[in-house]
């Protein structure tokens, strides 16, 4: 049985990491506005500060420091107020002694200012005088040029995913357009002949299709897009020419059910045939076996044969393929919440482990609940906030124990 060879699943990944070195992530501009949800293809420089120049951070006076220290509330200092900048305004020199200049929330700090008092701390006791009750010190309730963005520095990393603070940073410089990874185009076939889609009879002996829509949402939710997706029924012509035709418009083909070695399992037999270069057929992780792996070269496609049970296969879509992809973009690795196990668990040794966990609040931080389910279950899925990776040394988990948990 060939299945008793089981890669483990750094091997797995790494294979699939090795065989598809050739095949490049595309890339396009895009405009500003529409990089949110998107990544990076490539660094991006500064080539402005923000601020532009050096602002006020409240409506008050600009002053030199010294000039101020001593003022109290019991021994005032007295400025002349010799002009105001507003907000759009050039702003020009401060010369003279105990000078000041009136300023709003973000006007241009004059040259020869060095603090901002706020009005708060100042009266207004004849026409352009005014008493200042508090002294500032140097640079005080002053934003300097650059202190935010500085000119020259890498705002945006490849494989950095574009959120609010980067829209904003991409607004704040002027920059109009960067260069994003286009979205991977993914085609889903779903085999079985028990398949029943949402609008037929569910005659017995079958059941609905759930892999279509379950693999669909996780694609979106990675950043992926969905080119073709149907049921196929378990036969081997039909299969053949649903991957052949999956791997010509897509980059990446998921093939769920089919993938062990049953009577009606043809997608091993099938993507020998197509592609000559299947490189992993078994990995040792629960959920998910029987999972084949393979790169057809002329099509430019990874084709993964999932198991048919909706956990497992939406399991190792996402610990294969999109751990390829986020590699592939130069993407960081998801964020990992601590936790503490709620209760023992137990799983097989030789075997990682991917355990659904639900994250209670605890008395030191998230407390993990396992959710218990069949790899054919898809409710654990729903009622789950994370998972866990039990090691494959490991014959299971203690109450109390740390973990990290990867959010679902
Ligand atoms: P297979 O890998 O084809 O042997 O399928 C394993 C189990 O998963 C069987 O019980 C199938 O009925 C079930 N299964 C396969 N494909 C789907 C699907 N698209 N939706 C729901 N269950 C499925
Ligand atoms: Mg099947």
């Amino acid at each position: 049985m060939e299945l008793l060879h089981t890669d483990t699943l750094e091997e797995a990944r790494e294979k699939l990491w090795k065989e598809t070195r050739e095949m490049d992530m595309k890339t396009r501009k895009v405009k500003a506005q529409e990089t949110p949800g998107r990544i990076s293809a490539s660094d991006v420089v500064s080539d402005e500060n923000i601020p532009p120049f050096d602002r006020s951070v409240v409506d008050g006076y600009a002053v030199r420091a010294r000039e101020t220290y001593g003022a109290g509330e019991a021994s005032p200092v007295f400025f002349r107020v010799t002009g105001q900048v507003r907000i759009e305004e050039a702003a020009g020199t401060l010369s003279g002694c105990q000078e000041a200049v009136r300023l709003q929330t973000g006007s241009m700090i004059p040259d020869g200012a060095d603090a901002v008092v706020m009005s708060e701390y100042t009266e207004e006791y004849a026409p352009g005088r005014i008493a200042c009750i508090r002294a500032v010190s140097e640079g005080e309730n002053i934003i300097r040029a650059g202190e935010d963005v500085r000119r020259g520095e890498c705002i945006i990393r490849r494989g950095q995913k574009i959120g609010v603070g980067e829209a904003g940073m991409l607004a704040g410089l002027g920059i109009r357009e960067i260069q994003v990874y286009l979205r991977p185009s993914v085609a889903i076939l779903s085999t079985g002949d028990e398949l029943a889609g949402g609008d037929e009879p569910l005659t017995a002996g079958r059941i609905r299709d759930i892999n279509t829509s379950a693999l669909s949402a996780a694609a979106l939710e990675y950043g992926m897009e969905i080119c073709l997706s149907r049921r196929v029924r378990d036969e081997e012509r039909e299969i053949r020419q649903a991957v052949e035709e999956a791997a010509e418009k897509s980059d990446i083909v998921l093939i769920s059910g089919g993938s062990s070695k049953g009577d009606k399992d043809f997608t091993k037999r099938v993507l020998e045939e197509i592609t000559g270069n299947v490189f992993t057929h078994g990995i040792a992780v629960r959920p998910g076996k029987p999972t084949i792996l393979a790169y057809d070269r002329e099509r430019r496609a990874v084709i993964a044969g999932l198991p048919g049970h909706p956990m497992a296969a939406v399991i190792m879509f996402r610990l294969l393929i999109r751990d390829w992809y986020r590699r592939k973009t130069g993407s960081p690795e998801p964020l990992k919440i601590p936790a503490v196990m709620k209760e023992n668990v137990s799983s097989n040794q030789g075997r990682a482990t991917c355990l659904p966990v639900r994250l209670v609040p605890g008395a030191d931080g998230y407390e993990a609940v396992p959710v218990y389910a069949k790899s054919g279950s898809i409710s654990a899925l729903a009622k789950a906030d994370a998972f866990i990776m039990i090691p494959r040394n490991r014959e299971g988990l203690r109450k109390g124990e740390k973990v990290k948990a990867e959010l679902l």
